[in-house]
């Protein structure tokens, strides 16, 4: 075993053997891979070894689909055969919601290049004879899905980095991890110390365990999962291979396993494993059987698959395996520890593991994952995502696994967990509540108790009524909104002005002044989407997402301020309330000896000032395009703030708003949205934010490829789209059309309640940008038309906002 390397990759599962021969890919050939036991010995042996690109979330599906492309390389380099079996799948729709979210499964597909086919129930009766067609109502198919041998697969990638040059130590177990005052690390084995300069932790089943060495509580969670094979079936003998298959109504999938079927279940009553601590003795053993907790679905697959039902049972096999609350990989450097990388909570490896590798690898060796990866990125939870908050949301997302997730569904587990002050207040007003970082915050308001809760719809719901008179009442009148939600940090101490200016795209504003600004990798693409405000020459308020905090507190690690300067996430000391509508000046300047006049108090100013009694941090800007105040205060104050607004806005008619009328206010606007318009495979002037990058203060992170985009114009362009909809808005990765061909996505989409239109934004080519020719969105499996919009739908001057 050396004793000095490169990096060194804890665990031999199917993740972290694409780590390791990733990373010799990619280059580092002075790699080690330590491993307690034999490769696989965690929750890689037993797996079903099913693949299939179809993914929620565009992003990973594109890794989906290299990791299915990398089993032919893998196999080449090593001579090991990954046993794979390309059948082709079917998804069987039993409702019209389902059938609704093939359609748009299959739209989504068209720009990721992936080639689903929306098929009649009696073509997938010919395709999949197992079924019987009376309980469906139709179809996708996908050519590229099929299995894979889970041995064979982990052994292909372990000899295609030992050949890479990378060495591999097993039955060596990591005992701890310390880390040395260069960043490197030295890690204590069974066999000795090895000192590394990155550590990665692929210990699957273990990863908690292997994060708490370094004193990291990662939110994973192990679930027992069931699949059992049934002895060989007469109807298959001289078959071809049966198709890949899920049948949503009766939560399984199905395949082929030699003369019989292969046949696992995420059942609703599903089992943790090991909540709190993995022994270390756990070898290659496998769980005791139950299947009555399996028993309903199983039922109901054989009823929908009569030949299974008078199959006998050759095997039940009842493992664990690892998830993240919202079943995603988590990947990725942790904030707070330098050189420190997981590649963990992967639930399908065999789908996601080549994915994984890569993108780590790129991170690891150019300092970039090379795509977007933030619906992976471990940064995406906070503290806030404890133990039991894992548990509760993974055990959610188990039961959900086959479930529909409407556009406007909340899930109901680990809720309510934070709350403001005002909470209950709103509650009295009916709102109804959506979870952001367990956090509660309204996103519409109800007339009355019965009425407050979403009917779940890809279409418009029994809300849409309801924001409309949200939406009118800030565009006529007034409207009262909470934002505590929002990311918030201070930044003080000498140096922090030309700290922003190194980090920011943006000039930092003058005292007194807010600025947008949008941040950028080295490669010129948008990581961040903030308001820099300015109280005194060396305080700041930066506010952005609030989701991506601990992402950017990782980046702010990277790109560390001098001695002397202090960032500070101080997201929850700042709840908030924000006042817009062309009436809120009249309803704030009598509880203010501020003049509030635009010449006194103009667009973008940013003041520490009292409402009443109340000591508050105002910014004269609004999402929603109109007037508006974004009120910030010390938790103690919100209530008092919330009385005093809501007591003052009473004879303008204002009425509390909520996220869904923001939504709908912004998309009128054509305003921009972090993690939807704006993400890391955007440019800032392919995404519209030109104006706020200053190429004139000197450098700051990526300005030489936001200089090189700026001059060729970049390759896309997001535009705003007004859709000739009927029932359904385009909700957010719809494909965009273009004379007959598809062209781009949306990114967003909704109901523009005070234009009367459906409106979207997405992304198309750059030389698209201005054509006159016939572009189309397609929603729910409709092309439907949609004419570019030059403006915003309202106030395209920014007249209303600046009065
Ligand atoms: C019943 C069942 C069916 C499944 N079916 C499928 C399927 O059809 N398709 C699919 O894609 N996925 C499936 N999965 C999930 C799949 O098994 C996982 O996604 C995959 O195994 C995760 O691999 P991993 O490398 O992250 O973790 P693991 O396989 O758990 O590997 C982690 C490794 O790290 C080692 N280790 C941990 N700590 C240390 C330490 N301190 N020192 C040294 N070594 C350490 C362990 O010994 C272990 O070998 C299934 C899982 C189960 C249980």
């Amino acid at each position: 075993m050396r004793n000095h390397v490169q990096a060194v990759v804890i665990g031999g599962g199917v993740v972290g053997v694409s780590v390791l021969y990733h990373l010799t890919k990619a280059g580092w050939k002075d790699v080690m891979l330590i491993e307690r036991a034999e490769l696989t010995a965690g929750s890689t042996w037993h797996a079903a070894g099913g693949m299939h690109t179809v993914n929620g979330d565009p992003n990973v599906a594109k890794l989906q689909q290299y990791t299915i492309n990398l089993y032919r390389e893998i196999e080449q380099i090593s001579g090991q055969s990954c046993g794979v079996h390309i059948t082709g799948g079917i998804m069987l729709a039993g409702t019209r919601e389902r059938l609704d979210w093939l359609k748009m499964a299959k739209a989504r597909g068209r720009y990721l290049g992936m080639e689903l086919e929306l098929i009649s129930v009696d073509e997938a009766e010919q395709l999949f004879p197992l079924m019987d067609k009376k309980h469906f109502a139709g179809a996708m198919y996908d050519p590229i899905e099929g299995h894979v041998d889970p041995n064979g697969v982990t052994y292909a990638y372990a000899k295609s980095a030992q050949i890479g040059g990378a060495e591999i130590v097993r039955q060596c177990r990591v005992t701890e991890l310390h880390q040395r005052t260069d960043g490197s690390w030295d890690v204590i084995t069974e066999q000795g110390t090895v000192h590394a300069e990155h550590v990665v932790n692929a210990g699957g089943l273990w990863a908690r365990e292997v994060g708490r060495m370094v004193g990291i509580e990662l939110p994973i969670l192990a679930m027992e999962h069931q699949y059992l094979i049934t002895d060989d079936m007469p109807f298959l003998a001289g078959k071809k291979e049966q198709l890949h298959c899920i049948d949503f109504e009766g939560e399984i999938y199905l395949r082929q396993e030699r003369g019989g079927m292969l046949i696992g279940t995420y059942e609703k009553a599903g089992v943790p494993w090991s909540p709190k601590e993995t022994p270390w003795d756990f070898g290659q053993n496998l769980l005791p059987n139950d299947l009555d907790r399996i028993a309903p679905s199983l039922e109901v697959g054989f009823q929908h698959f009569p030949q299974l039902g008078e199959a006998g049972i050759k095997k039940i096999v009842n493992g664990p395996f690892t998830f993240a609350p919202d079943g995603n990989p988590l990947i990725g450097p942790v904030r707070g520890l330098s050189n420190f990388w997981v590649a963990c909570g992967v639930m399908a490896g065999f789908s996601q593991g080549g994915g994984v590798g890569l993108a780590l690898s790129q991170w690891m060796v150019n300092g970039d994952p090379g795509a977007d990866i933030w619906g992976m990125d471990v940064a995406r939870y906070g503290d806030w995502a404890t133990l039991a908050y894992t548990n509760a949301k993974v055990r959610e997302n188990y039961s959900r696994r086959f479930s529909i997730r409407f556009p406007n569904e909340e899930l109901p587990a680990a809720r309510p967990l934070r709350t403001t002050p005002i909470y209950e207040r709103l509650q009295a007003e009916h709102a109804v509540f959506g979870d952001y970082c367990g956090l509660e915050h309204p996103l519409w308001f109800a007339p009355g108790a019965a009425e407050a809760f979403d009917e779940v719809s890809f279409r418009r719901s029994n809300a849409h009524a309801h924001v409309g008179e949200e939406c009118r009442a800030v565009r006529e009148r007034a409207g009262l909104l909470e934002i505590s939600n929002y990311g918030k940090f201070e930044i003080t101490g000498k140096g922090a002005a030309d700290w922003l200016s190194r980090v920011m795209t943006n000039k930092v504003p003058a005292i007194g002044r807010m600025a947008l600004t949008p941040m950028l990798n080295e490669r010129g693409k948008l990581i961040g989407d903030f308001t820099m405000c300015r109280l005194a020459e060396e305080h700041f308020f930066l506010i952005g997402t609030w989701a991506a905090e601990t992402w950017y507190r990782r980046w702010f690690e990277r790109h560390a301020p001098p001695a002397g300067v202090t960032v500070r996430p101080c997201a929850m000391e700042y709840v908030g309330l924000a006042l817009a509508g062309p009436a809120s000046r009249e309803i704030l300047q009598p509880l203010m000896s501020e003049d509030l006049s635009t010449p006194a108090f103009p667009f973008m100013s940013f003041r520490k000032v009292d409402v009443g009694m109340v000591p508050v941090l105002m910014g004269r800007v609004s999402f929603t395009g109109e007037l508006g105040y974004e009120m910030w205060v010390s938790v103690e104050y919100q209530r008092s703030l919330h009385a005093l607004l809501t007591e003052a806005g009473r004879p303008h008619g204002m009425k509390p708003f909520g996220g869904r009328a923001l939504n709908s206010l912004r998309l009128e606007k054509g305003f921009g949205n972090w993690a939807r318009e704006f993400r890391p495979i955007y440019g800032p002037y392919e995404a519209g934010l030109g104006r706020f990058v200053n190429m004139d203060k000197g450098d700051f992170v990526g300005r030489e490829a936001a200089l090189a985009e700026k001059t060729s114009g970049g390759a896309l362009r997001l535009l705003s789209f007004e859709v000739d909809a009927a029932d359904a808005d385009a909700i957010g990765d719809e494909p965009i059309w273009h004379e007959g061909a598809v062209v781009g996505w949306v990114t967003s989409g909704g109901y523009g309640h005070t234009v009367g239109k459906s409106l979207a934004l997405g992304y198309v080519p750059a030389e698209l940008a201005q054509s006159t020719g016939q572009f189309e969105i397609e929603i729910i499996g409709e092309r439907r038309a949609a004419r570019r919009l030059d403006g915003a739908a309202v106030d395209a001057q920014g007249t209303r906002m600046r009065a």
